[in-house]
């Protein structure tokens, strides 16, 4: 990236660029351009002004405003087009401007295709893995979405070395909360047991967090914590991308959960379960989790119980569609999609009794069981079986920021907060599927997605 140079007829130059009334428009000291690894993250300095702007966290929209980002973070929201005569301008006239979207399910070094092959994970190496996180990443972040939650990684730590290289400026992506790798029972829903191999061929890098009991689960929760992890990850019940697991069936019992949550609070670091079934889901709450994960059984009892408690939900209702169409024509195992058939109605149902009673929803899609990149498209789903729009958005900005813990980072355009704005034509209050084609990404103040120039 160039830094801003002090420009002399940057006035001129504005007022022939307001003149010109073009929809896009790059003004003031310099032309907006693409950043291209390597950078510097969170360096950058920008105006931009928004047709209309919604902050993430207001029902209200506002229009014509300027967003002030220094040095990656925002400084004003300013009425206008507000002037910033030594900073490079982007004008977004009928865009709407939103904060960066966050995703908080996904799995970014891992690919849909895996799924008709589990025994891919046994001999893919690190560096495999790095590859296929680095196009992961470049596509999440283009479609939108400046922060992840990585919710588990076969290969333990491949999302570590994703995080950091993309914290290092050395590969643009979103920014990362990381699990590490997955708590779980041997044959449990984050372990990789393939019928037909037995356990001794198994490496042991792909079963880091497989043990049973509350000890041993305390043991690998601050193993997790002591490599840098931002999450714990537990698996609480069976999973449907897996041999043997029952989704309506208990795995992690609930003592050895617990045993997992007081390692990690102790840490200050929030806890996910994996959780479909009715039981699992309410053991898990009681356990002391933060959020649930997928809830695709959970019943008035539960709904009731993650209320109370101010536990979320991530209920991933658009991969269902995927699995059912690609999955099956990638010939995953015919139990994958028996168990994905089964439970994704199921889901969407309880979606929306969960939305009715008032249970916080957070936006996160099991990216990776899908191709990444398509993230948005769980959004029209999310308002079919309830939400407004601006729910929706609210589950993927500042709903979700406080379940990473991250509020004064990312989920609000407001002061103090990183840099990270996208923007859409139109307005994704009256058509949500204008989520689905982001014009514009910028992360840390730094443009990672422009719109072509007229
Ligand atoms: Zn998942």
């Amino acid at each position: 990236m160039t830094t801003p140079r002090p420009n002399g007829d940057s006035v001129a130059r504005l007022a022939a660029c307001f003149a010109a009334g073009a929809i896009v428009a790059a003004c003031g000291a310099g032309t907006p351009s693409v950043t291209r690894a390597p950078y510097r993250a969170d360096s950058g300095s920008l105006a931009v002004h928004c047709g209309t702007l919604i902050d993430g966290s207001t029902d209200e929209p506002r229009h014509d405003v300027t967003v002030v980002i220094r040095d990656g973070r925002i400084v004003a929201l300013a009425p206008g087009r507000s002037p910033q005569q030594d900073l490079r301008r982007l004008e977004l006239d009928g865009y709407t401007c939103l904060p960066g979207l966050i995703d908080m399910h996904t799995h970014m070094t891992e690919l849909p295709q895996d799924e008709a092959d589990l025994r891919v994970f046994y001999t893919r190496t690190r560096d495999e893995a790095q590859a296929i996180g680095v196009a992961n990443a470049g596509a999440t972040l283009s479609a939108g979405f400046t922060t992840v939650r990585d919710v588990g990684t076969y290969i333990a730590w491949t999302d570590r070395i994703l995080r950091d290289s993309i914290d290092r400026g050395d590969v643009a992506g979103p920014r990362m909360q990381i699990a590490g790798f997955y708590l779980t029972i041997p044959g449990g829903g984050g372990d990789l047991l393939v019928p037909g191999v037995p356990e001794s061929a198994i490496p042991a890098r792909v079963r880091v967090g497989v043990t049973r009991g509350p000890a041993e689960f305390a043991k690998r929760a601050q193993l997790a914590v002591d490599g840098g992890a931002g999450l714990v990850k537990v698996i609480a019940s069976g999973a449907v991308l897996a041999y043997g697991g029952v989704p309506d069936a208990n795995e992690m019992t609930r003592e050895e959960i617990a045993a997992a949550v007081a390692v990690a609070h102790a840490a200050h670091l929030p806890v996910a379960a994996h959780a479909h079934g009715a039981q699992a889901i309410k053991d898990a709450i009681l356990a002391g989790v933060d959020t649930v994960e997928h809830a695709s059984y959970i019943d008035a009892e539960g709904i009731a119980l993650a209320k109370a408690r101010g536990v979320a939900l991530t209920m991933d209702v658009y991969n269902g569609d995927y699995t059912d169409t690609e999955g099956r024509r990638q010939h995953w195992p015919e139990e994958f999609l028996r168990k994905n058939f089964e439970s994704t109605e199921a889901q969407r149902q309880r979606f929306t009794a969960a939305h009715a009673a008032g249970v916080a929803l957070i936006f996160g899609t099991d990216a990776s069981v899908y191709p990444d990149g398509l993230n948005a498209r769980q959004f029209p789903i999310m308002v079919q079986r309830g939400m407004t729009p601006m729910e929706a958005i609210k589950s993927a900005t500042s709903l979700a920021a406080h379940f990473l813990g991250w509020e004064d980072r990312v989920g609000r355009l407001a002061p103090g907060l990183y840099g990270d704005l996208i923007a859409v034509q139109g307005d994704p209050l009256a058509d949500i599927g204008r989520l689905q084609d982001v014009a514009v990404v910028i992360k840390g103040g730094l443009p990672f997605k422009l719109p072509a120039l007229p």
